[in-house]
């Protein structure tokens, strides 16, 4: 069986159906605005919807601008150059620089450990080491 690449999950507050401007905005944007956390998220866009982009998230929806028009109106979308910023994303997500960062720190933190463990029994270098080929500091 092939291996499948890790499940990328976008945070949904449980109570999102009763935030007021979904509501306003009705079902049909409300799809859309589903899709675009999965795209943005996904995407790595930090909250943003590529215009270019916008034919794919709504792909099978019909009246598209209508339900673009009713986010914008109430606010849960930004007009911005190029594409929309969904309003609330930085209240659930990180910014992807954050999330790179906290991954590099990970990847230092096992690498260093990685290095003390085999300097302890017994090899001082170990080709393929990120510590001693310089890649991170001991
Ligand atoms: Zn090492």
């Amino acid at each position: 069986m092939p291996k499948q690449a890790p499940s990328v999950y976008v945070p949904l507050d449980v109570n999102y159906m009763r935030d007021p401007r979904i509501r306003r905005a009705g079902p049909d944007a409300e799809l859309l605005y589903l899709r675009a956390l999965a795209y943005a998220k996904g995407g790595e866009t930090d909250g943003f919807v590529h215009d270019y982009d916008l034919d794919v998230i709504a792909v099978g929806l019909k009246a598209i601008p209508g339900r673009v028009n009713a986010l914008v109106r109430e606010e849960a979308w930004e007009v911005r150059e190029g594409g929309w910023f969904i309003t609330g994303w930085f209240n659930w997500n990180q910014s992807v620089a954050e999330l790179r960062d906290q991954r590099k720190r990970k990847a230092e933190g096992a690498a260093k450990t990685n290095h003390k463990r085999h300097v302890e029994e017994g090899t001082a270098y170990r080709a393929g080491c990120l510590v001693c080929i310089g890649e991170v500091a001991a």
